[in-house]
């Protein structure tokens, strides 16, 4: 079989990629090497850990918000049997969408793992290692990434395991030791929390989510202490080790002092490393980069060799699954002959805890680092009258603006629906709006997202309304 492209993975850069070669008139064809698709994303990834937070977290509020809202429950009791039964069922009918987006589109779909014969030519390789070659004049690898570990820890998934195990555990854990503060830590350690397992997070920065505006850090800190997470920063795991059930965590403190925790698990969430395991790279001269694995790319996201290109985990930036999409999309028509482009300052980056974090562009510590003068308007939630509604009082928008321009360099919030709330602030800065700009457009009155132009207000003149 000839093509025009082939794709080899199925994550949302993959099939993006393959509908987009689509829709663009290439004769397209996508291998995945597992039986459904959707890659990280929708099967051990994005999909299901929001499964389990909104399952988690409807529990949570029956046991301690209903009450205050006039809503009384006799003998209320979590069915994790069913809460991980449905995670599945939502995977599967994502999954399946996949499958019936591929058909719509007329995208051959080959199971099996897929390897560089040369570079126009893929073999493959089926579980029953029955193999067969397909001829294309451009390939896209799109084979995302896989959890790292730590030198020194052996992941046996049944004690000591990654998110993938922890999204598929037949119990509740007792006390969850967390390797790692960053968005996979805190979001699965937030659905364990709410359901009443200790966790104790051990991190080796000053700050979890330490890549993003400190102040956000510090807040969702905060308020994860208040759901009984426990925290251990600037902490150095030096260990891991399994005794029957319970797992012993090593560590050396700020002091250099050691110490350990015990739990029944013990969920190590340090980062993912780029997946290229099986691909051939050799036959076609590619090499990968030492730190992360990544497959190196130019400008265009084509590797040094002519025809293949890279996107998503598997390559540099962030690994988020629009990131992933948009490079999908951006190959595609780069293949069809056009000029996209991707502003990578303006991808937003989430986490998925309660209340959500969110946030887009600079940080306030990256334009300190860069010499930018900026302004900065805040405005915490608990002056909201719809957050005071709901009940949702923690947390607060940040807007930073360039001190002479207004234009809006960042937008960092941390608050209900926060991670749906942040597409304005991205639409703002696509089109370079000026804080005063969002200030004077009219937001729905009560909406959250009134604390977006008041934080606007409060950068532009100091003259929020409501505070
Ligand atoms: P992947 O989704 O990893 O897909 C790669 C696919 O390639 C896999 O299906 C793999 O089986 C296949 N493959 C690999 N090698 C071969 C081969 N040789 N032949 C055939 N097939 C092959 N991101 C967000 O933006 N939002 C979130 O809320 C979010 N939550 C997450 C939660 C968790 C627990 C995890 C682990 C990740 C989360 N992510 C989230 C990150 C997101 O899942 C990834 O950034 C995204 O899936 C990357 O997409 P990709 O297409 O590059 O690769
Ligand atoms: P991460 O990079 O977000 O966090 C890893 C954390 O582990 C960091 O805070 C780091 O300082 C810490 N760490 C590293 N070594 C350590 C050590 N020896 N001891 C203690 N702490 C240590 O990585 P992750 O949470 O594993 O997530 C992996 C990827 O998946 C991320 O790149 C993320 O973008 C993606 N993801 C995204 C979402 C989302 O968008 N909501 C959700 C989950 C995962």
């Amino acid at each position: 079989m000839q093509y025009d492209v082939i794709v080899i993975g199925s994550g949302p850069g993959g099939y993006v990629a393959a509908i987009r070669c689509a829709q663009l008139g290439l004769k397209t064809a996508i291998i995945e090497k597992y039986n459904t698709l959707g890659g990280t994303c929708l099967n051990v990834g994005c999909i299901p850990s929001k499964a389990l937070l909104d399952s988690s977290e409807h529990y949570h509020n029956a046991a301690h918000a209903f009450e205050g809202h006039g809503i009384k429950v006799g003998n209320l009791k979590v069915d994790f049997g069913q809460m991980i039964k449905r995670k599945e069922e939502v995977v599967a009918a994502n999954t399946s969408g996949i499958a019936f987006l591929m058909k719509k589109n007329k995208i051959d779909v080959h199971t099996g793992v897929g390897s560089f014969k040369d570079k126009n030519t893929i073999i493959v390789t089926k579980a029953d290692g029955a193999a067969e070659e397909l001829t294309t004049k451009n390939v896209i690898i799109a084979t995302g990434s896989k959890p790292s570990s730590l030198p020194f820890i052996k992941i046996d998934k049944k004690r000591i395991i990654t998110s993938t195990e922890a999204l598929s555990l037949n119990e509740i854990p007792k006390h969850l030791v967390l390797i790692g503060g960053g968005v996979i830590g805190l979001e699965l350690g937030s659905v364990y929390a709410r359901l009443g397992t200790k966790v104790s997070v051990i991190e080796f920065m000053d700050s979890i989510i330490p890549t993003m505006d400190k102040a956000l850090g510090r807040e969702l800190q905060r308020v994860l202490k208040k759901l009984g997470m426990e925290f251990y920063l600037g902490h150095k795991v030096t260990g891991a080790t399994v005794k029957g059930k319970e797992v012993t965590v090593t560590f050396d403190d700020p002091k250099g002092e050691k110490g350990e925790l015990k739990g029944d698990y013990c969920l190590v969430a340090v980062g993912r490393v780029a997946y290229t395991d099986g691909l051939g790279l050799d036959k076609i001269g590619l090499t990968v980069e030492e730190r992360g694995r990544k497959i190196t790319v130019d400008q265009h996201l084509e590797t040094s060799v002519k025809g293949v290109y890279a996107i998503g985990d598997v390559i540099k930036g962030a690994m988020l699954a629009h990131k992933a999409e948009d490079e999908g999309a951006l190959v595609a028509e780069i293949i069809a002959g056009q000029k996209p482009h991707i502003d990578y300052n303006l991808i937003p980056g989430v986490v998925y805890t309660w209340p959500e974090v969110a946030a887009v562009g600079q940080t306030e510590e990256q334009l300190k680092a860069a010499n930018v003068k900026y302004k900065t308007g805040s405005f915490p939630f608990r002056a909201s009258g719809r957050a005071r509604a709901s009940g949702d009082l923690d947390g607060f928008v940040k807007v930073l603006a360039d001190a002479a321009t207004d234009e809006i360099l960042g937008v960092h919030m941390i608050g209900p629906r926060a991670a749906d709330m942040i597409a304005e602030a991205v639409v703002a800065m696509e089109y370079r709006a000026s804080a005063e700009d969002i200030s004077r457009m009219s937001h729905a009155h009560p909406t959250y997202t009134e604390a977006m132009r008041e934080a606007c207000l409060a950068a532009t003149e100091n003259r929020a309304i409501h505070m």
